[in-house]
């Protein structure tokens, strides 16, 4: 016997459906706004200014669009960054280039997974103190390439 497929669409109630604008928490239509927000990186918060995301009026609760969300992350990183004196993505990114190493191969030489230099270099996340002293070494220290290569293998 060949199974079949009775499964009907799923039929979504007309009063569950609500504009995308309105306060999840009250109900009331929210506005836009623009403002300081904050984010937590590496368990530490981090003000970023002039955020632009969706306010309640009535109960101030915040909403991000996807687009606000990746704004106030990539802001977020990039001051976490410049206050604990850590290399910025374009430093990396100029590191790596000047040794020729694609992301995959520097990820390799330092034990990590093989996204995270891309995600370094795009700022989605934030490189340890740890990283960051190697890669100064590695940009600092000559043969410090040809020295991971070796432990690396
Ligand atoms: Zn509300």
């Amino acid at each position: 016997m060949t199974p079949t497929c009775s499964q009907k669409p799923l039929r979504v109630p007309r009063t569950h459906v609500r504009p995308d604008d309105v306060c999840p928490t009250c109900g009331t239509t929210m506005v836009e706004a623009r403002g300081q927000l904050r984010l937590p990186v590496n368990g530490e918060e981090v003000s970023v200014p002039a955020v632009s995301h969706l306010r309640c009026p009535k109960c101030h609760e915040v909403i991000l669009r996807f687009e606000d969300a990746r704004r106030l992350n990539w802001d977020a990183i990039a001051s976490y960054r410049k206050q604990h004196g850590l290399l910025s993505a374009d430093e990396i990114r100029a590191v790596r280039k000047h040794f020729d190493l694609t992301q995959g191969e520097l990820a390799r030489l330092l034990h990590l997974g093989a996204n995270t230099i891309s995600r370094w270099e795009s700022g989605r996340n934030v490189q340890t103190a740890a990283m960051d002293v190697l890669i100064r070494l590695i940009r600092d220290l000559p043969g410090s390439v040809e020295y991971l290569r070796h432990h690396a293998a």
